[in-house]
Formats: C-alpha cells, sequence, structure tokens
C-alpha cells in the first residue's frame, strides 16, 4: 500500500478510537486498565474494531478481504496495541489461526475461513500441549483416520482465545509414530461437534494480557470431516512452522506499542516536571535515558520494516528475517522499558493514577512478545543452526550479494510497493541468504555519499555512523571464525552449545546494524521532517556497539541533544515514534501528568 494510503488509514482507525487519555473516547485507557483489573476479555473492543474493518486487513483480496501487504495489519495492529495489547493480541490469534488455511488450504476452505472471520467469529490457534512447548515434534494430541474425517483425542493448553473461540485449528498426530511427517492440521468448528464435545480448560489468570482469554481444550474422540484437514496429511509441522514465521515478524508489534506508549506517558511527565529547577527531560543523565530508549525504539523499528516486507520480498529467507526480528525487538525493548522505569520513577508504581496505570500495563503486556509463538531459545536456536552457511555466503558470495543490493531497496524502502504476499513460498530454511547483511556493504557506501554531500554537524555525525557500522560489520569474519572454532572443538555438541547461541545473539546485533544502515539509506528521502537524522542513526549504533562494549561511547551531548528535538517533535505533533511517524488521534483528554 502507497505510503500516503497507510498514513491516512492509521489516522482514520486513530481517529475512530479517540484520544485513549480522554475517559468518554471509544476506546480508553481507563476501561482497557478496567478490563484488565476484572481479567474480563475485551468484547467491546474487538467489536468495535471489528465495526471499523479491522479484520479485513488480514484476509486476502483473492478472498474479498483487503490484505495486500502484511505491512498494514502489522500497522493497524501496532495502533491498536498502543491502547491495547489484549485487544490486539485477541485480533491477532484469529488471524494467525487462519495462516495454516491460508497457506495451504484449497480456495474453498480458504473462502470458508474467511467467511467465519467476516461473519466476526473468532479463532484460536491450538498448537502447545501442557507437556510440549517448544519441542512441537513431542505434541501427544491424536487424530485416528475413520471413514470420512477423523477422531481427535487429547488436548492443547495455554491456548489464547481458546474458549471464545468459535473454531480452533489443532495441530494433531496423523501418524503414531509422530515425526516431521506425522502431524496434521484441522480446523475443529464447536458448533459442528456435538454440545460438550470440546472441553473447554480454565482460565489461567496471567501476569500481562490479563484480560486475555487463555485457557485450552480437551478433546475425545471428536469427530471432525476430511474437509476440515488443511493442507495434506503429514504436512502439519510444515504449515506450522510457516505460520509461525509470520506470527515471529508481527508479534514484535506488541512490543514496539508497548514502547510507545511507556515512552509517551513518560516524555508527558518529563516534559512539565521540574526538579532542582529543570525540567526532568533536561536534566543530561535523564536526556541521555530518554533518547536512548528512542533509540532503541528506532532500532527495532528499523528490524521490524525489514522483517515485515522480507515475507514479501524474499519468502524464502524469511526463517533467518522472523528469528531474528522475534530475538531481537522483544529482548531490546524489554531492556529499554526497564531504562525507562528509572526516568519515570515512583509514578510508574501508582496502579491507579488515570495516566501512569497504562504504564504497569505495557510493562506487563510487553513480555507475551518474548515467548508466545516460539520463544526467544527457539529463535537463537534456529538462527544458530544457519549461522555458518549465513557468514559463508557473506564472506565469500558475490552473486548473492549483488542480487541483495538489487532487492535492499524494496526491503527497506518505506516508500516501495510490494509483491503480492504468497505465504506458501515462504521456507523453512534460508539456504545462507540473508539480504540484510548481505547488502549491507553496499549501504554502507551509500552512506559515505550521503555524508559527502550533507553539511555542517549532519555530515559529522553520518561519517562518524560509517566509521561505526563499519566497525560493527568487521565483526562477522570473528563470529564466523570463532563459529568454525567451536565446531571443530565440540563436534556433536556443538549445535546444543550455549556459545553458538550466544553468536546467534551477535549475528542478530549486525542484522539490525545493517537495518538502520539499509533504512536510512533507502527510506531517506521518503522520510517525513524531523527525520531523517544523522544524530539518531549514530546514537542507534551506539545502542548495537554498546551490545559488544557496554561502556564505550560514540556519540557526545550534542548528538543527545539533536535526538532529544527529534522526540520532542515528534511528541509535541502526537506522531507515532517510528520512521512512519502516523497522525495519532488528537489528544483532548486531561493529562495528570503533574501529579
Ligand atoms: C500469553 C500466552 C499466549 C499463548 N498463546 C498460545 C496460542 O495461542 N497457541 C499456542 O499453541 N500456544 C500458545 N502459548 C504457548 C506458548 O506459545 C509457548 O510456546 C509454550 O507455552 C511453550 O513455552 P516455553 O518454550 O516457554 O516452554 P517449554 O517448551 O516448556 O520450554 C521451557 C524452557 O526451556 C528452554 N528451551 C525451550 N526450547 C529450547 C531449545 N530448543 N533450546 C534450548 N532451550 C530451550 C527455554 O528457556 C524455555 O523457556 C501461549 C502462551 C502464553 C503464556
Amino acid at each position: 500500500m502507497p505510503k500516503a494510503d497507510l498514513t491516512e488509514l492509521a489516522a482514520r482507525l486513530e481517529a475512530h478510537l479517540g484520544d485513549p487519555h480522554d475517559p468518554t473516547s471509544p476506546m480508553p485507557f481507563d476501561q482497557i486498565l478496567d478490563h484488565d483489573e476484572r481479567e474480563e476479555f475485551p468484547y467491546a473492543f474487538v467489536n468495535l474494531l471489528q465495526r471499523w474493518g479491522v479484520h479485513e486487513y488480514v484476509i486476502p483480496k483473492a478472498q474479498g478481504g483487503k490484505a495486500g501487504d502484511v505491512e498494514v495489519g502489522f500497522n493497524l495492529l501496532r495502533l491498536i496495541a498502543r491502547r491495547d495489547p489484549t485487544s490486539a493480541t485477541a485480533l491477532m490469534l484469529t488471524s494467525l489461526s487462519f495462516m495454516p488455511a491460508w497457506i495451504a488450504g484449497t480456495d474453498e476452505q480458504k473462502q470458508y475461513v474467511v467467511d467465519l472471520m467476516k461473519q466476526g467469529n473468532k479463532l484460536a490457534w491450538g498448537l502447545s500441549e501442557r507437556h510440549h512447548g517448544s519441542d512441537v515434534l513431542g505434541n501427544e494430541m491424536r487424530a485416528e483416520k475413520v471413514d470420512g474425517g477423523y477422531l481427535l483425542t487429547g488436548e492443547k493448553w495455554l491456548i489464547g482465545n481458546a474458549t471464545v473461540a468459535d473454531g480452533v485449528s489443532v495441530f494433531a498426530r496423523t501418524d503414531p509414530k509422530g515425526g516431521p511427517a506425522g502431524y496434521s492440521i484441522f480446523l475443529v468448528e464447536k458448533r459442528n461437534t456435538p454440545a460438550g464435545a470440546v472441553e473447554e480448560l480454565p482460565n489461567e489468570r496471567l501476569h500481562g494480557l490479563r484480560a486475555l482469554d487463555m485457557s485450552g481444550i480437551r478433546l475425545d474422540g471428536v469427530f471432525v470431516p476430511d474437509e476440515a484437514r488443511l493442507g495434506h496429511q503429514g504436512q502439519g509441522l510444515e504449515i506450522a512452522l510457516k505460520s509461525a514465521q509470520v506470527a515471529r515478524t508481527t508479534i514484535g508489534s506488541m512490543a514496539l506499542a508497548a514502547v510507545d506508549t511507556a515512552l509517551r506517558v513518560t516524555l508527558d511527565f518529563t516534559e512539565q516536571r521540574e526538579i532542582f529547577g529543570k525540567k526532568v527531560s533536561d536534566i543530561p543523565y535523564s536526556r541521555r535515558q530518554l533518547t536512548e530508549v528512542f533509540a532503541d525504539l528506532m532500532i527495532a523499528d528499523a528490524v521490524s520494516l525489514g522483517a515485515v516486507r522480507s515475507l514479501q520480498v524474499v519468502p524464502e529467507q524469511t526463517s533467518v528475517w522472523s528469528s531474528v526480528a522475534k530475538y531481537f525487538v522483544p529482548t531490546l525493548l524489554e531492556r529499554s522499558m526497564a531504562q525507562l522505569n528509572i526516568v519515570l520513577g515512583a509514578r510508574l508504581y501508582l496502579r491507579a493514577h488515570p495516566h501512569y496505570g497504562i504504564y504497569q500495563k505495557m510493562l506487563r503486556d510487553l513480555l507475551v512478545a518474548i515467548f508466545a509463538d516460539g520463544n526467544t531459545v527457539v529463535n537463537l536456536k534456529n538462527i544458530a543452526l544457519q549461522l555458518d552457511g549465513l557468514l559463508g555466503t557473506a564472506a565469500q558470495d558475490t552473486v548473492a550479494r549483488a542480487a541483495a543490493d538489487q532487492r535492499v531497496p524494496q526491503l527497506y524502502g518505506i516508500d516501495r510497493e510490494l509483491p503480492l504476499y504468497r505465504p506458501w513460498d515462504q521456507e523453512l530454511f534460508s539456504r545462507g541468504k540473508d539480504d540484510a547483511v548481505l547488502a549491507a556493504p553496499g549501504s554502507l557506501d551509500r552512506l559515505r555519499e550521503l555524508a559527502a554531500e550533507a553539511k555542517g554537524e549532519e555530515q559529522v555525525w553520518l561519517l562518524r555512523a560509517v566509521e561505526v557500522a563499519a566497525g560493527l560489520l568487521g565483526r562477522a569474519e570473528a563470529i564466523h571464525r570463532r563459529a568454525g572454532e567451536l565446531r571443530a572443538g565440540l563436534g556433536r555438541e556443538y549445535g546444543q552449545s550455549a556459545e553458538l547461541f550466544d553468536l546467534a545473539k551477535q549475528y542478530s546485533a549486525l542484522h539490525a546494524t545493517a537495518a538502520c544502515l539499509h533504512t536510512f539509506v533507502h527510506s531517506h528521502a521518503a522520510l517525513d521532517d524531523p527525520l531523517p537524522s544523522g544524530a539518531l542513526l549514530l546514537l542507534q549504533l551506539e545502542r548495537l556497539h554498546r551490545l559488544f562494549s557496554p561502556h564505550e561511547s560514540v556519540t557526545d551531548s550534542a548528538v543527545v541533544d539533536e535526538v532529544m528535538r527529534v522526540l520532542r517533535h515528534l511528541h509535541r505533533e502526537n506522531r507515532l515514534f517510528s520512521y512512519w511517524q502516523f497522525p495519532l488521534a488528537t489528544r483532548t483528554g486531561v493529562r495528570h501528568a503533574q501529579s
């Protein structure tokens, strides 16, 4: 979708939902917090969002929906989650549960499930089991073949929406021996089973997303017809992993949204509150903390921008992109929140405060992005197992690098149109390709050119950014060498070693460095004032550099002051803290930020 259209769409959704600080608006923070306190599923908000038509943006155009680009759904979800990650999750769960049908269903099945969604039906994704979380191939729910269908027996647990859902996409063992080709996926519609056949498990009380329906289902010989099987018999694991790639890429929207709101309410405070004769924002230490959190948010934004677009531009590589995004974005932003806690101080503890209660919710809710849809460790493992191939290609394969150079403007150019989303083209291994890292040297060259054209301090900052980015990217060789030494030293233990997982973390930091560079270089001309900013890029790179050298600085107070100017501009103009800078609903509510 063209940038101007997406911006207009975002503005319309914001206007529909109103100022969340205003208790009389349609989706205000105080009601959201009330639902959380009472742990009551947010039907009213989900309905409000469906009335607006949010769900249409995750339904493929071929089936009468409006989903052209994953980017659209991702950004709408993010705007919902900046108010209420619970409502956003409830909606996301339905669209995730549709993925198996989208990836592998027949046209009739897709249309059938789409019609269910259009009628407002809720869906759940039944993958996890009580004794089998990350080890998907241990799953015990079985589907026994009988005439005309299957009998499903077993339990699925920790399933979001399981009780409120009308249908559950269930991952079940069709070969008693299990194994990679031993599972299939079935759509179990509660209304098509005898009353009580789908036993709903008790609601689990949660730390975050407290209003979410978090339960499970138990089945005992429940019949589902052959037409309810999505994909071939035995294709379940492949479909589940491809669905997970989408979920892993998009769940970062929860973390981005949580930090957006947390930073916004913190700025509401620091821009007004004076202490020792100065605004908190103007105290050098606090100012640095605020700008560092903002820089983290923009790193995560750049990583997400590329990862979401990779689903359409390089679906054959999404195994790596989705795992990097899933590991890196929530891990980074969880740390940023801890930093922000210090800036907001005691007020973050005031649970019933009309302005800061929401901060605590964001602090709690962000964590879902860490473990849902494949936890951090699973994603690091996925990167680790492909590390040698990825670094080998980056070091030697000039053909792959040239091809990546061609594609990267579309991956990171915010104004570039995307090819049609074809989820079935996603692959489970990336065959040594990660265009972000492969094309990084090319974008570094382009940054040098932009620096040469820049003037004054901007030129100084960009030249420094080139130097810091080159240093970070140059680490690839050492990571590759260390991986080789580990393999030689550990033999069969290599794949499971903690050191290898650490190398996967370092690789993710290189990917993130590349994402910041590419976004600056390829979205440069399309960004709205006050972006692009050389100072912001430099601070982003310092944050990444500090993952390797925690106490080394590459910025000074002039850089921080300039980033603060950018941040203040976005805060004052009420725009999303993102390269997208969507205009947010006009603030009409009482601010309460000083008390
Ligand atoms: C709020 C919420 C919503 C959820 N929604 C759904 C849903 O809608 N549908 C659904 O199917 N599931 C859902 N789940 C389940 C969730 O996605 C987890 O996958 C599942 O609970 C397993 O979690 P786990 O990996 O932490 O646990 P386990 O598999 O028990 O793993 C325990 C720990 O072992 C370590 N570990 C795991 N794998 C590896 C590895 N390969 N290498 C090294 N260490 C490892 C990790 O530290 C992990 O935390 C939800 C859970 C929550 C809490």
